[in-house]
């Protein structure tokens, strides 16, 4: 049991100047956000069935792989929850806070050298990764325990260069696997509705291995 205080970290520059576009993208395709969070929610589930392979114990008695989409339409509130791998400490802020994905370097190279075509439009069809968050996010939090560990951790950042990591509340921790909270930007409030989910998540994410379920608040 860990007792540490919060962490406050800066985000890496390149991380920045993404996060900074992403946030004045207001003409782009927002709903590719929704697709890249299932995208990595079903990735940390295959990785999970991967590393089982060899330790079968990491399933524990939670062996089937899900994917939870819920929103709150009255709160703005909209959370991606997987039980899959997960993230330890050391791997939430090399994740969450560095560009370590070579199909987002050049997307940024592409935006630097782009003419007459603005990054926002560029983000629309690239759709690069976790950040895309910040599109419809004015806060987003992260709560992630690895398959195996006993702690957890909360990642937290309102997108404007920096972010801070703290022990998680084991109790409002997942088992095991992330969840990813948005707190919805007023004019992106439509994300938390049933109608808008189920339209995003047929259009983009029929193809994903793991199966999705769509909770709605009645709002
Ligand atoms: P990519 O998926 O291409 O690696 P992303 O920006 O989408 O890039 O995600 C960055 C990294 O954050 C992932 O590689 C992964 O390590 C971590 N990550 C994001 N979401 C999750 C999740 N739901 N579970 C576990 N790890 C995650
Ligand atoms: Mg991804």
């Amino acid at each position: 049991m860990t007792t540490a205080a919060a962490e406050h970290r800066s985000f890496e520059a390149d991380v920045s100047r993404l996060l900074h576009m992403m946030v004045h993208s207001v003409y782009s395709d927002r709903d590719v956000f929704l697709r890249e969070l299932i995208s990595n929610a079903a990735d940390a589930c295959e990785k999970l069935r991967y590393e089982a392979i060899g330790k079968p114990d990491l399933l524990g008695d939670e062996s089937k792989l899900a994917i939870t989409i819920s929103a709150d339409p009255d709160a703005g509130k909209l959370t991606i929850a997987d039980n899959g791998i997960g993230m330890s400490h050391d791997e939430m802020i090399e994740a969450l806070g560095t560009i370590a994905r070579s199909g987002t370097r050049s997307f940024m190279e592409r935006v630097a050298t782009a003419d007459g075509k603005d990054g926002a439009q560029l983000i629309g069809q690239f759709g690069v990764g976790f950040y895309s968050a910040f599109m419809v996010a004015e806060k987003v939090e992260v709560v992630s325990r690895r398959a195996g560990n006993t702690e957890a951790w909360t990642w937290s950042s309102d997108g404007k260069g920096e972010f801070t990591v703290a022990p998680a509340a084991l109790g409002e921790a997942p088992t095991r696997g992330t969840r990813v909270t948005l707190h919805l930007m007023e004019d992106a409030k439509t994300y938390a509705e049933r109608w808008t989910l189920e339209r995003i998540v047929k259009e983009q994410s029929g193809h994903v291995p793991v199966p999705i379920s769509l909770i709605t608040e009645p709002g």
